[in-house]
Protein backbone atom coordinates (compact mmCIF):
# COMPACT_ATOMS: atom_id res chain seq x y z
CA UNK A 1 0.00 0.00 0.00
CA UNK A 2 1.60 3.62 -0.99
CA UNK A 3 1.97 5.95 1.78
CA UNK A 4 -0.21 8.76 1.80
CA UNK A 5 0.26 12.58 2.13
CA UNK A 6 -3.41 14.45 3.05
CA UNK A 7 -3.73 17.83 2.44
CA UNK A 8 -6.16 20.54 1.52
CA UNK A 9 -5.73 24.15 -0.48
CA UNK A 10 -8.12 25.45 2.32
CA UNK A 11 -4.48 25.46 4.28
CA UNK A 12 -3.89 28.28 2.50
CA UNK A 13 -7.19 30.47 3.31
CA UNK A 14 -6.55 30.64 7.28
CA UNK A 15 -4.89 34.15 6.68
CA UNK A 16 -2.98 35.20 9.68
CA UNK A 17 -1.09 38.08 8.89
CA UNK A 18 2.00 39.04 9.94
CA UNK A 19 2.35 35.64 11.55
CA UNK A 20 5.11 32.49 11.87
CA UNK A 21 1.92 30.10 11.56
CA UNK A 22 1.53 31.40 7.99
CA UNK A 23 0.26 29.79 4.59
CA UNK A 24 3.68 30.31 3.45
CA UNK A 25 4.67 27.04 5.66
CA UNK A 26 2.21 24.76 3.79
CA UNK A 27 4.12 26.13 0.57
CA UNK A 28 7.99 25.55 1.23
CA UNK A 29 6.68 21.79 2.29
CA UNK A 30 4.98 21.34 -1.29
CA UNK A 31 7.96 22.61 -2.75
CA UNK A 32 10.27 20.52 -0.97
CA UNK A 33 8.33 17.78 -1.70
CA UNK A 34 8.02 18.11 -5.01
CA UNK A 35 11.54 18.21 -5.52
CA UNK A 36 12.15 15.28 -4.09
CA UNK A 37 9.15 13.43 -5.85
CA UNK A 38 6.88 13.16 -3.37
CA UNK A 39 8.76 10.39 -1.79
CA UNK A 40 6.82 7.65 -2.99
CA UNK A 41 3.39 9.12 -0.77
CA UNK A 42 0.02 9.01 -2.86
CA UNK A 43 -1.02 13.03 -2.48
CA UNK A 44 -4.71 12.76 -1.05
CA UNK A 45 -7.11 15.99 -0.13
CA UNK A 46 -8.88 15.83 2.95
CA UNK A 47 -12.56 15.45 3.60
CA UNK A 48 -14.02 18.29 5.98
CA UNK A 49 -14.33 16.55 9.66
CA UNK A 50 -17.80 14.88 10.49
CA UNK A 51 -19.56 17.03 12.86
CA UNK A 52 -20.07 14.16 15.64
CA UNK A 53 -16.73 13.35 15.19
CA UNK A 54 -15.34 17.09 15.93
CA UNK A 55 -17.94 17.42 18.95
CA UNK A 56 -16.56 14.13 20.90
CA UNK A 57 -13.84 16.65 21.65
CA UNK A 58 -14.71 19.93 21.07
CA UNK A 59 -18.99 20.83 22.24
CA UNK A 60 -21.06 22.37 19.79
CA UNK A 61 -21.40 25.70 21.26
CA UNK A 62 -17.39 25.94 20.84
CA UNK A 63 -17.51 25.14 17.11
CA UNK A 64 -20.26 27.33 16.53
CA UNK A 65 -18.39 30.25 17.75
CA UNK A 66 -15.86 29.71 15.50
CA UNK A 67 -17.56 28.93 12.73
CA UNK A 68 -19.39 32.72 13.51
CA UNK A 69 -16.02 34.58 14.13
CA UNK A 70 -14.25 33.21 11.04
CA UNK A 71 -17.01 33.61 8.81
CA UNK A 72 -17.83 37.36 10.20
CA UNK A 73 -14.21 37.53 8.99
CA UNK A 74 -12.46 36.45 11.77
CA UNK A 75 -10.24 38.68 14.23
CA UNK A 76 -7.75 37.45 17.32
CA UNK A 77 -9.27 34.89 19.37
CA UNK A 78 -6.00 35.68 21.79
CA UNK A 79 -2.95 37.29 21.35
CA UNK A 80 -1.33 35.10 19.39
CA UNK A 81 -4.69 32.96 17.29
CA UNK A 82 -5.56 34.48 14.50
CA UNK A 83 -8.90 33.82 12.60
CA UNK A 84 -10.01 34.90 8.98
CA UNK A 85 -13.06 34.16 7.11
CA UNK A 86 -11.40 31.02 5.75
CA UNK A 87 -10.15 29.78 8.85
CA UNK A 88 -13.03 27.17 10.26
CA UNK A 89 -12.93 25.58 6.55
CA UNK A 90 -9.14 25.08 6.74
CA UNK A 91 -9.70 23.78 10.28
CA UNK A 92 -12.53 21.52 9.68
CA UNK A 93 -10.35 20.04 6.88
CA UNK A 94 -7.09 19.76 9.13
CA UNK A 95 -9.31 17.58 11.88
CA UNK A 96 -11.01 15.59 8.96
CA UNK A 97 -7.68 14.89 7.45
CA UNK A 98 -6.28 13.47 10.82
CA UNK A 99 -9.52 11.45 10.88
CA UNK A 100 -8.70 10.00 7.21
CA UNK A 101 -5.17 9.00 8.13
CA UNK A 102 -6.68 6.88 10.85
CA UNK A 103 -9.21 5.60 8.53
CA UNK A 104 -6.42 4.72 6.46
CA UNK A 105 -3.72 2.95 8.78
CA UNK A 106 -6.04 1.33 10.42
CA UNK A 107 -7.97 -0.23 7.06
CA UNK A 108 -4.49 -0.79 5.71
CA UNK A 109 -5.30 1.24 2.98
CA UNK A 110 -1.93 2.92 4.11
CA UNK A 111 1.53 1.98 5.30
CA UNK A 112 1.86 5.41 6.84
CA UNK A 113 -0.02 8.58 6.17
CA UNK A 114 1.37 12.41 7.02
CA UNK A 115 -1.49 14.94 7.64
CA UNK A 116 -0.27 17.94 6.78
CA UNK A 117 -2.49 21.44 7.38
CA UNK A 118 -3.09 24.51 9.08
CA UNK A 119 -3.83 25.47 11.70
CA UNK A 120 -2.09 23.16 14.05
CA UNK A 121 -4.14 22.07 17.03
CA UNK A 122 -2.37 20.48 20.23
CA UNK A 123 -2.63 23.61 22.33
CA UNK A 124 -6.83 23.67 21.25
CA UNK A 125 -8.70 22.72 24.32
CA UNK A 126 -12.43 21.72 24.20
CA UNK A 127 -13.74 25.23 24.85
CA UNK A 128 -10.38 27.09 23.99
CA UNK A 129 -8.50 28.44 20.97
CA UNK A 130 -4.87 29.22 21.70
CA UNK A 131 -1.38 28.97 20.80
CA UNK A 132 -2.30 29.64 16.69
CA UNK A 133 -4.89 26.36 17.39
CA UNK A 134 -8.56 25.73 16.93
CA UNK A 135 -9.69 22.48 16.99
CA UNK A 136 -7.07 19.91 18.46
CA UNK A 137 -6.49 17.26 15.29
CA UNK A 138 -4.70 14.96 16.75
CA UNK A 139 -7.09 14.32 19.94
CA UNK A 140 -10.41 14.54 17.86
CA UNK A 141 -8.76 11.38 15.43
CA UNK A 142 -7.32 9.65 18.81
CA UNK A 143 -11.07 9.75 19.68
CA UNK A 144 -12.20 8.97 16.61
CA UNK A 145 -10.02 5.45 16.86
CA UNK A 146 -11.38 4.80 20.53
CA UNK A 147 -14.90 5.68 19.87
CA UNK A 148 -15.84 4.79 16.38
CA UNK A 149 -12.92 2.50 15.09
CA UNK A 150 -13.71 0.83 18.91
CA UNK A 151 -9.73 0.46 19.53
CA UNK A 152 -8.97 0.31 23.50
CA UNK A 153 -5.81 2.08 23.02
CA UNK A 154 -3.85 4.51 21.63
CA UNK A 155 -0.20 6.42 21.53
CA UNK A 156 0.64 10.13 20.86
CA UNK A 157 3.83 11.33 21.02
CA UNK A 158 4.29 14.93 20.26
CA UNK A 159 7.81 16.36 19.64
CA UNK A 160 6.63 19.66 19.09
CA UNK A 161 8.64 22.18 21.24
CA UNK A 162 5.61 23.43 22.90
CA UNK A 163 3.68 21.39 25.23
CA UNK A 164 0.41 20.07 24.11
CA UNK A 165 -1.26 21.44 26.49
CA UNK A 166 -4.33 20.31 24.68
CA UNK A 167 -3.92 16.90 24.05
CA UNK A 168 -2.70 16.47 27.37
CA UNK A 169 -6.06 17.34 29.15
CA UNK A 170 -8.21 16.08 26.81
CA UNK A 171 -7.02 12.87 27.75
CA UNK A 172 -6.25 13.70 31.53
CA UNK A 173 -7.96 11.16 32.91
CA UNK A 174 -7.81 8.47 30.40
CA UNK A 175 -5.64 5.02 30.38
CA UNK A 176 -7.22 4.42 26.39
CA UNK A 177 -4.67 7.11 25.19
CA UNK A 178 -0.98 7.05 26.57
CA UNK A 179 0.42 10.54 25.67
CA UNK A 180 4.02 11.69 25.54
CA UNK A 181 5.34 14.77 25.26
CA UNK A 182 9.14 16.25 24.60
CA UNK A 183 9.23 19.87 25.31
CA UNK A 184 11.60 23.38 26.09
CA UNK A 185 10.87 23.97 29.60
CA UNK A 186 10.37 27.21 30.35
CA UNK A 187 8.44 27.92 27.51
CA UNK A 188 5.18 28.84 26.02
CA UNK A 189 2.38 27.88 27.62
CA UNK A 190 4.19 27.00 30.68
CA UNK A 191 2.27 23.53 30.95
CA UNK A 192 3.99 20.27 31.17
CA UNK A 193 5.93 19.68 34.53
CA UNK A 194 7.37 16.16 34.75
CA UNK A 195 5.20 15.79 37.81
CA UNK A 196 1.73 16.18 36.08
CA UNK A 197 1.21 12.52 35.00
CA UNK A 198 -2.58 12.67 34.58
CA UNK A 199 -5.52 11.99 36.85
CA UNK A 200 -7.82 9.57 37.85
CA UNK A 201 -8.05 6.44 35.88
CA UNK A 202 -5.18 8.23 33.35
CA UNK A 203 -3.04 8.65 36.24
CA UNK A 204 0.70 6.94 34.51
CA UNK A 205 -0.66 7.76 30.88
CA UNK A 206 0.36 11.31 30.64
CA UNK A 207 3.90 11.45 30.50
CA UNK A 208 5.57 15.09 30.27
CA UNK A 209 9.07 15.19 29.45
CA UNK A 210 10.24 19.10 29.99
CA UNK A 211 13.72 19.25 27.95
CA UNK A 212 16.15 22.44 28.62
CA UNK A 213 16.89 25.15 25.98
CA UNK A 214 19.51 23.80 23.69
CA UNK A 215 18.55 20.34 23.77
CA UNK A 216 19.77 18.96 20.25
CA UNK A 217 19.26 15.47 18.34
CA UNK A 218 21.19 13.26 20.72
CA UNK A 219 19.07 14.05 23.79
CA UNK A 220 15.68 13.71 21.85
CA UNK A 221 16.94 10.55 20.28
CA UNK A 222 18.02 9.42 23.62
CA UNK A 223 14.66 10.08 25.54
CA UNK A 224 12.68 8.22 22.32
CA UNK A 225 14.84 5.30 22.31
CA UNK A 226 14.98 5.02 26.28
CA UNK A 227 11.33 6.27 27.46
CA UNK A 228 9.50 6.67 24.40
CA UNK A 229 10.18 3.28 22.99
CA UNK A 230 9.85 1.30 26.04
CA UNK A 231 6.81 2.86 27.26
CA UNK A 232 5.10 1.88 23.88
CA UNK A 233 6.73 -1.49 23.93
CA UNK A 234 4.36 -1.49 27.63
CA UNK A 235 1.43 0.08 26.40
CA UNK A 236 1.35 -2.09 23.52
CA UNK A 237 -0.86 0.53 21.66
CA UNK A 238 -3.26 -0.12 18.72
CA UNK A 239 -2.69 3.06 16.92
CA UNK A 240 0.61 5.21 17.36
CA UNK A 241 0.09 8.91 16.01
CA UNK A 242 2.74 11.47 16.20
CA UNK A 243 2.40 15.25 16.90
CA UNK A 244 4.84 16.56 14.64
CA UNK A 245 5.93 19.99 15.18
CA UNK A 246 9.23 21.34 14.08
CA UNK A 247 9.94 24.10 15.83
CA UNK A 248 12.45 22.44 18.19
CA UNK A 249 14.35 23.01 15.23
CA UNK A 250 18.00 24.95 15.41
CA UNK A 251 17.16 27.36 12.87
CA UNK A 252 13.47 27.64 14.23
CA UNK A 253 13.58 31.27 16.69
CA UNK A 254 10.31 30.62 18.40
CA UNK A 255 12.58 27.97 20.68
CA UNK A 256 15.65 27.47 21.47
CA UNK A 257 16.43 23.56 20.98
CA UNK A 258 19.11 22.14 18.68
CA UNK A 259 17.37 19.20 17.04
CA UNK A 260 18.20 18.59 12.77
CA UNK A 261 16.78 16.65 10.05
CA UNK A 262 18.90 13.69 11.20
CA UNK A 263 17.04 14.12 14.88
CA UNK A 264 13.82 14.04 13.56
CA UNK A 265 14.34 11.11 11.23
CA UNK A 266 15.79 9.07 13.67
CA UNK A 267 12.96 9.66 16.23
CA UNK A 268 10.76 8.77 13.13
CA UNK A 269 13.35 5.62 12.64
CA UNK A 270 13.02 4.71 16.04
CA UNK A 271 8.75 5.05 16.44
CA UNK A 272 8.59 2.98 12.95
CA UNK A 273 9.83 -0.16 14.38
CA UNK A 274 8.26 0.30 17.90
CA UNK A 275 5.24 0.29 15.84
CA UNK A 276 6.51 -2.68 13.21
CA UNK A 277 7.24 -4.79 16.43
CA UNK A 278 3.87 -3.93 17.49
CA UNK A 279 2.06 -4.22 14.39
CA UNK A 280 0.68 -1.27 14.94
CA UNK A 281 -0.25 1.08 12.90
CA UNK A 282 1.67 4.81 12.47
CA UNK A 283 0.55 8.09 11.16
CA UNK A 284 1.97 12.04 12.19
CA UNK A 285 -0.23 15.11 12.17
CA UNK A 286 2.02 18.36 11.57
CA UNK A 287 1.66 20.83 14.35
CA UNK A 288 4.03 23.97 14.05
CA UNK A 289 7.55 24.59 12.54
CA UNK A 290 8.14 27.71 11.39
CA UNK A 291 11.65 28.38 9.99
CA UNK A 292 10.39 27.56 6.36
CA UNK A 293 13.50 25.71 4.87
CA UNK A 294 13.76 23.63 7.97
CA UNK A 295 10.39 22.71 8.25
CA UNK A 296 10.07 21.62 5.12
CA UNK A 297 13.18 19.70 4.82
CA UNK A 298 12.11 18.22 8.17
CA UNK A 299 8.73 17.02 7.48
CA UNK A 300 10.38 15.44 4.02
CA UNK A 301 13.30 13.57 6.43
CA UNK A 302 10.17 12.63 8.59
CA UNK A 303 8.72 10.45 5.76
CA UNK A 304 11.34 9.61 4.14
CA UNK A 305 12.41 7.43 7.72
CA UNK A 306 8.90 5.89 7.74
CA UNK A 307 9.14 4.66 3.98
CA UNK A 308 13.18 4.31 3.51
CA UNK A 309 14.95 1.41 4.04
CA UNK A 310 14.26 -0.55 7.05
CA UNK A 311 17.10 0.70 10.16
CA UNK A 312 19.04 -1.15 11.02
CA UNK A 313 17.76 -3.75 14.03
CA UNK A 314 20.34 -2.95 16.17
CA UNK A 315 20.42 1.07 16.23
CA UNK A 316 17.82 0.81 19.22
CA UNK A 317 20.47 1.40 22.09
CA UNK A 318 22.70 2.96 19.93
CA UNK A 319 22.67 6.38 21.47
CA UNK A 320 23.31 6.14 25.56
CA UNK A 321 20.97 7.06 28.10
CA UNK A 322 21.28 10.17 28.88
CA UNK A 323 20.65 11.74 32.80
CA UNK A 324 17.39 13.37 31.77
CA UNK A 325 16.13 9.83 30.43
CA UNK A 326 17.40 7.96 32.96
CA UNK A 327 15.45 10.37 35.07
CA UNK A 328 12.38 9.74 33.17
CA UNK A 329 12.54 6.23 33.68
CA UNK A 330 13.00 6.39 37.12
CA UNK A 331 10.12 8.61 37.71
CA UNK A 332 7.98 6.64 35.03
CA UNK A 333 8.80 3.32 37.17
CA UNK A 334 6.18 3.97 39.24
CA UNK A 335 3.43 3.16 36.62
CA UNK A 336 5.81 1.41 34.11
CA UNK A 337 7.45 -1.31 36.03
CA UNK A 338 9.14 -2.14 32.62
CA UNK A 339 11.46 0.99 32.46
CA UNK A 340 12.91 0.58 36.42
ZN1 LIG B 1 5.12 24.43 18.74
Amino acid sequence: MPPVFLEHPSSLEHETGPHPERPARMVAIERELTSRGWLGFERMRSPVIERSALEAVHPEAYVEAIRRVSLAGGGHLDPDTVVSEGSFDAALHAAGGAVRLVELVLDGEADFAFSAHRPPGHHALPQRAMGFCLFNSVAVAARYALGRCGLDRVMILDWDVHHGNGTNDIFHASDQVLFVSIHQSPLYPGTGRASDVGSGDGRGFTVNVPVPPGSGDPLYESLVQHVVVPLGRSFEPQLVLISAGYDAHRDDVLAGCEVTEAGFAAMARAMRRLCSSLGAPLGAVLEGGYALGALARSVAATMEAFVGPPALADEDGAVGVAPLAREARERLSEYWGALG
